[in-house]
C-alpha cells in the first residue's frame, strides 16, 4: 500500500531535478492550458443552452478562466532563475494539486452537460474528454506521480461514469480509455525515471568537469610556479610577457624588466651544500619580494636568475632605482645552519623606450645587459645597450673558438722570469697562456680567460698550462713556476686529483710549483680557500695571492690562508717614486705581509726606479718587463742566458704550518 502511494507521491528533494522539472512544465504546460481551454470551449458551444447559463456558459467560462490565468502564468515563468529552490518546490506541489482539481472539475462538468446532448453531442464530448485527458498525461510527464494521479483520477471518474452511462452504450470507448491510459502510466512512469536519470547523470557530469577543471588548473599552478620560492617561474613570466606584448596601446617607457643574477651562489652551493643554497634562494627570493611594488611580478627564472616585470610611468628610472635597491638588499648577510653566507648581484635592466622593445625582447635585452655586468666585474647595475648584444656575440664566436683552439693546438704557453730583489737570479718562473696561431688573429688572455671561466673551458685551458709548463721549465734545474688558477678550478673538487697526476706524469717536483690565485676569490669563498691550500700545502706545493691591492682581503683572513708569497698588483706601482703616497701604501703593504711572514712579489716592474723603491721597501721579489717580457720557452732561456743571470737559485719560502 505505503509503495503504492509511493508511486503517486511528488518528490522534490533534489533541488536541481525540481528545477528540470519546472523548466520543462513551463514549456508544456500553456500548451496544456491552450487545449483544456480548446476542448472547454468546442464542448460549451456544442452544449450551449441560453437557459442553462450557469450549466454551459459561466461553468466552462471559470474552467477557462482559471486555465488561462495558469496558462500565462507558466508562460511568463519560463526562467526559474530568480526562484528559490523551496519556491520552485511550492510552486510544483500546487501544480501536482491543480492538475488533480482542473481534472476532476472538468471532467464533473462534462458529466454534469452529459445528458443534455443528443447522440452527436454526446460522443464530441467523450472524445474531448479522452484527448484533454490523454494531453494532459502527457504534458505533465515530467512530474510522473502528478501525471499518474490526473490519469487515475480521470479515468477512474470516467469508468464510473460512463460505464453505466446509455445503458451501457459507452462500455467500449470505456475499456479503451482504460487501456490507453493504462499504457500511458508505463510510459509515464517510464519517461519519469528516465528523466531523473538524465538530470543525475548531467549533474554527475558537470561535477566530474568541475573536478577536472580543478585539477587541471592545480597543474597549471604547478606548472606555472617555482616550487622552491613559491614564485612564478619562467613559464608565467613569458605568458605575462606574451600577454603584454599582444596589447597594441603599450605607451612607450611602460614597462620595465630587471633581470638578476647572484653572484658567488655556485660556491656557496658546492661549499655548504644545496639545502644551504635553497635556504639562501629562499631568503633572497624573500627580502626582493618585499621592495617589489604591488603591481610588479617577480619570478625565478632559473638557479639563480630571477625577473622583475614592472609596468609603471617612467619604467626605465623606477626599474633603476628598484634594481639598485635590490642590489643593496642581495648583498646583506644572511644566516643559514650557524653559517653567514653571502652573495653578491648582477643586475641588467631593459625598458620599451624604443619602437623595437617588445615585451619578451625586453626580458632578452635585461638578460645581455645582465651578462655584459658579469663581464665587467659583476655586483653593479647596467641599462640595455645595444653594443651589448655584440659583446655577446663576439663572446659566443671565442667560446666555440677556444674549443676548436684547444683540439688544434693553438694555444702556447709564455715565460716570466721572477727575479731575486737583492741577487738579481731569476727565481721563478710565470707561466703566462698565448693565444698565438688563433685564426682569427692573436688574442690576449684577459680577453678570453674570462670567458673559458664562464662556459668551463677554463679546467682543459688550465690543465693544458699546468701540464705543458711542467714539462717544459722541469729540466731547467731547481727554478720555480708560478701558474696562474682560476677560481673555477679552485673550486672543482677533480682539480687536487688532475694536480697529482700531471706532477706523476711530468716527475715535477710539487717543491718548485707555486699556484697563483687572485684577491677576488678569497672574498667570496675563504673557507674552501683554507682547506684547498692546505691539501696543496701539505703536498709541497705553495700558493701566492694574485693581484694583492685590488680588493678587500682583511688582514684577518690573510693570516688564516697560509700563502706563502703575495703578488702585490701592478696598479699599485704607479706612480712610485720617493716620499709619494703611492710609495707609503706599498711600503705598508709590503710590511704587513712580512709581520705575516709573507714573502712580497711585486709585478710589473717596468722601470729602475720602481725597483730601487721596492727594494727599499723591502720586497723579496721582483717581475715586469725590466727584467723580461713574458716569451715562448726557447727564447726565454736564450734571453735568460744573455742576460747572465743565474737561474733557479735558492727561494724564500714560507717555513711550511
Ligand atoms: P696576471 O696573473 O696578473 O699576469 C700578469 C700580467 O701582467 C701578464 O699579462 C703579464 O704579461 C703582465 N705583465 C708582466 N710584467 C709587466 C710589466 O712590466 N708591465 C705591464 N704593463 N704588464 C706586465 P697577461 O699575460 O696578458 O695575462 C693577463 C692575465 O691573464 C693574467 O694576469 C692572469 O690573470 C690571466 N692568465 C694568463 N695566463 C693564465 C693561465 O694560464 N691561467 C689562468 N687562470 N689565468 C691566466
Ligand atoms: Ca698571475
Ligand atoms: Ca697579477
Amino acid at each position: 500500500m505505503r509503495a503504492l502511494l509511493n508511486f503517486f507521491r511528488l518528490d522534490t528533494s533534489d533541488a536541481e531535478l525540481a528545477r528540470a522539472q519546472f523548466r520543462s512544465l513551463s514549456a508544456h504546460l500553456p500548451l496544456l492550458y491552450v487545449i483544456l481551454l480548446g476542448n472547454a470551449l468546442a464542448i460549451a458551444v456544442v452544449f450551449f443552452d441560453p437557459d442553462k447559463l450557469i450549466k454551459t456558459l459561466i461553468s466552462p467560462a471559470l474552467i477557462c478562466g482559471v486555465a488561462m490565468s495558469r496558462g500565462v502564468w507558466w508562460w511568463r515563468s519560463a526562467d526559474p532563475e530568480g526562484l528559490s529552490d523551496d519556491e520552485i518546490r511550492s510552486h510544483l506541489h500546487r501544480t501536482g494539486a491543480l492538475s488533480v482539481v482542473m481534472t476532476l472539475a472538468f471532467e464533473l462538468w462534462c458529466i454534469w452537460v452529459y445528458n443534455d446532448g443528443d447522440a452527436y453531442g454526446r460522443g464530441s464530448l467523450t472524445f474531448f474528454l479522452g484527448l484533454t485527458e490523454v494531453s494532459t498525461v502527457f504534458c505533465l510527464m515530467t512530474l510522473g506521480p502528478v501525471a499518474m494521479r490526473v490519469a487515475v483520477v480521470s479515468t477512474l471518474s470516467f469508468l464510473f461514469y460512463f460505464s453505466w452511462a446509455d445503458n451501457g452504450q459507452m462500455l467500449a470507448q470505456t475499456i479503451v480509455l482504460c487501456l490507453v491510459s493504462a499504457g500511458m502510466v508505463v510510459v509515464v512512469h517510464r519517461h519519469t525515471h528516465s528523466f531523473s536519470e538524465l538530470i543525475r547523470s548531467r549533474r554527475n557530469l558537470r561535477m566530474r568537469q568541475h573536478e577536472t577543471e580543478k585539477l587541471s588548473e592545480e597543474n597549471r599552478r604547478i606548472a606555472f610556479t617555482d616550487p622552491l620560492s613559491g614564485l612564478p617561474n619562467r613559464r608565467e613570466l613569458l605568458a605575462r610577457l606574451d600577454r603584454l606584448e599582444a596589447r597594441a596601446d603599450l605607451p612607450r617607457n611602460s614597462l620595465a624588466v630587471i633581470f638578476i643574477d647572484l653572484d658567488g651562489f655556485k660556491a656557496v652551493n658546492d661549499e655548504h651544500g644545496h639545502q644551504a643554497g635553497d635556504a639562501l634562494i629562499r631568503s633572497v627570493c624573500l627580502r626582493l619580494r618585499q621592495h617589489c611594488p604591488p603591481h610588479a611580478m617577480l619570478a625565478r627564472v632559473g638557479g639563480d636568475e630571477f625577473a622583475v616585470l614592472l609596468e609603471a610611468r617612467d619604467a626605465q628610472s623606477a626599474a633603476l632605482q628598484l634594481a639598485h635597491t635590490m642590489l643593496e638588499e642581495i648583498a646583506l648577510p644572511v644566516l643559514v645552519d650557524r653559517h653567514v653566507l653571502q652573495v653578491g648581484g648582477s643586475i641588467g635592466v631593459a625598458a620599451n623606450v624604443d619602437a623595437a622593445g617588445s615585451p619578451r625582447e625586453l626580458l632578452r635585452r635585461a638578460d645581455i645587459a645582465m651578462y655584459h655586468v658579469k663581464t665587467q666585474g659583476k655586483g653593479q647595475v647596467a641599462i640595455y645597450d645595444a653594443g651589448f648584444d655584440e659583446g655577446r656575440l663576439r663572446r659566443l664566436d671565442i667560446e666555440a673558438q677556444i674549443g676548436l683552439g684547444l683540439a688544434r693546438g693553438e694555444f702556447d704557453v709564455f715565460y716570466q722570469p721572477i727575479v731575486d730583489a737583492y741577487s738579481g737570479a731569476i727565481v721563478s718562473v710565470e707561466a703566462l697562456l698565448r693565444w698565438p696561431r688563433r685564426p682569427e688573429g692573436a688574442l690576449p688572455p684577459d680577453e678570453f680567460i674570462e670567458i673559458a671561466e664562464a662556459t668551463g673551458q677554463i679546467h682543459p685551458l688550465g690543465l693544458f698550462v699546468l701540464e705543458r709548463a711542467a714539462r717544459e721549465i722541469g729540466p731547467l734545474g731547481t727554478l720555480h713556476l708560478s701558474v696562474n688558477v682560476s677560481p673555477a678550478q679552485f673550486r672543482d673538487p677533480a682539480f687536487e686529483r688532475q694536480v697529482a697526476h700531471v706532477l706523476e706524469q711530468t716527475r715535477f717536483s710539487p717543491e718548485r710549483l707555486q699556484f697563483e690565485i687572485t684577491e677576488g676569490y678569497l672574498l667570496a669563498n675563504p673557507e674552501r680557500v683554507v682547506s684547498a691550500v692546505e691539501t696543496f700545502k701539505a703536498r709541497g706545493m705553495s700558493i701566492a695571492l694574485d693581484d694583492f691591492g685590488t680588493g678587500f682581503t682583511s688582514i684577518h683572513y690573510l693570516r688564516s690562508y697560509g700563502f706563502s708569497h703575495i703578488k702585490l698588483d701592478k696598479s699599485l706601482l704607479a706612480g712610485l717614486s720617493p716620499g709619494a703616497k703611492a710609495t707609503m701604501l706599498v711600503t705598508g703593504a709590503i710590511n704587513l705581509a712580512r709581520g705575516l711572514d709573507m714573502a712580497v712579489i711585486a709585478e710589473g716592474v717596468e722601470t729602475e726606479a720602481q725597483a730601487e723603491i721596492l727594494r727599499a721597501a723591502g720586497c723579496h721579489e721582483l717581475q715586469g718587463y725590466l727584467f723580461g717580457k713574458p716569451l715562448p720557452l726557447a727564447e726565454f732561456i736564450e734571453a735568460c742566458r744573455r742576460s747572465g743571470r743565474p737561474l733557479g737559485a735558492e727561494r724564500w719560502l714560507r717555513a711550511a704550518g
